[in-house]
């Protein structure tokens, strides 16, 4: 295994400006690369014409998946988080030029590495935070698709790439609307941020249907193809909960700024309101490329392989306000938003264990959104935590959840 020196912060380029491209390809670092976000990220460094540069390729177990990315794409460094999956990966598996790096703690120093330009950090669910804390404390300019980072250890991870000059360019494609907004005014002149959602697959169930909904129907969306984890969020609208917090911290406006609006086109994705009324929207077809692109191409834009309007089409787009009742997961998010602290680490944590239940078949639909509630009204709160607080009150959450799953 490859022990590359750690690189120090202070010597991580200005974030802001890309590299001149006579400087060669920027180089990516793409933690998860065999989920869904990952795969749509190969795409995008794919279709860039030289622009980007696989540096690095990371997943978990998902060996078989990871080798065939790394033979299309001929990345620096595999790393393959799992030591147990790692070993089971031939000596002439890997192409030439290829090295193979080994655990999580190989990841943190590879993503340090100041060759690295850009890192992708979409590792699903908590899992993700580590190697995006290490990211952001090399200053890293990161393509962050892993929410759970700011859901979890918002203001902490925030506050260290001020320290270190890391820049977060968000990669949820609502966030990345604000983002692309909010570019038309100052921070002073925001009023409001609208996050869309499309309201998923059970946007009309009465609540009394929502508890009989099984994993096959929770698992088909109406407009994303995403990975099984987010696709149950966003049928409770627990993606949006999550997604609040996030927005609170990523944008730094307090929660009574923040709002939801179902909108079932997922054309729209999310919407700024300035002070004079004036409301600006970043509208394209559902295609994750172009936020990732975005995200790494920041401050400029380029042409990518991202769906585009046909234009000879009429297009329709509706919008709602969401429902409380069917839907109580908005309110939970709106409630860890405003208070902050370990809230958000406790309802993802709680939300991550009660998806499993609910697709082992130990928990009903309903119910996820249900003992989320009660977890997060239970524990400790604590309104400045550490890392280490935030980590111990992940793993309680988790073990109430599943307390709560065998009665
Ligand atoms: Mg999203």
């Amino acid at each position: 295994m490859p022990q590359p020196p750690r690189s120090s912060p202070a010597a991580a380029p200005s974030p802001a400006v890309s590299r001149p491209t006579e400087a060669g390809p920027l180089q990516v670092a793409v933690l998860g690369s065999t989920g869904s976000v990952g795969s749509s990220t190969l795409e995008v460094i794919a279709a860039s014409q030289g622009r980007f540069t696989p540096y690095l390729l990371a997943a978990h177990r998902s060996t078989k998946r990871l080798l065939e990315q790394a033979h299309a794409c001929r990345p620096r460094y595999l790393v393959v988080v799992d030591p147990e999956a790692a070993a089971a990966i031939g000596a002439d598996a890997l192409p030439a030029g290829t090295r193979l790096a080994v655990g999580p703690e190989a990841l943190n120093d590879l993503v340090q590495q100041p060759e690295v330009d850009r890192v992708v950090s979409a590792i699903v669910g908590a899992a993700g935070l580590s190697s995006t804390w290490a990211a952001v404390e090399a200053g890293k300019m990161v393509a962050l698709a892993n929410k759970e980072t700011l859901v979890m250890a918002g203001p902490l991870v925030m506050r260290l790439a001020v320290q270190t000059g890391a820049r977060i360019l968000p990669v949820d494609s609502e966030h990345s609307a604000i983002h692309q907004a909010l570019r038309a005014g100052t921070p002073a002149e925001v009023t409001r941020l609208v996050l869309t959602a499309s309201g998923g697959p059970f946007r009309s169930h009465s609540r009394a249907a929502l508890a009989e909904v099984t994993l096959a129907e929770a698992l088909r969306h109406p407009t994303w193809s995403m990975g099984p984890k987010i696709t149950i969020d966003s049928a409770t609208m627990m993606n949006k909960a999550l997604e609040l917090i996030e927005a609170r911290w990523l944008f730094g406006l307090p929660a009574e700024k923040l709002a939801v609006l179902v909108h079932p086109q997922s054309i729209v994705h999310s919407l700024v309101e300035f002070v004079d009324g004036s409301v600006l929207a970043q509208l394209s077809p559902p295609d994750m490329k172009l936020p990732i692109q975005y995200a790494l191409s920041y401050p400029q834009r380029h042409p990518g392989p991202a769906r585009r309007f046909d234009y000879t089409q009429s297009m329709r787009l509706d919008f709602e306000p969401p429902d409380p009742e069917r839907f109580p997961a908005v309110r939970l998010g709106h409630e860890a938003a405003q208070r902050g602290g370990t809230c958000g680490a406790v309802l993802n944590a709680a939300n991550e264990e009660a998806v499993r239940g609910f697709m082992a078949g130990e928990l009903r639909f309903t119910d996820i959104a249900d003992v989320c509630g009660r977890v997060l009204a239970e524990h400790a709160f604590q309104p400045e935590p550490s890392l280490d607080d935030v980590r111990r009150l992940d793993a309680w959450a988790r073990q109430e959840v599943v307390k709560w799953a065998c009665v």
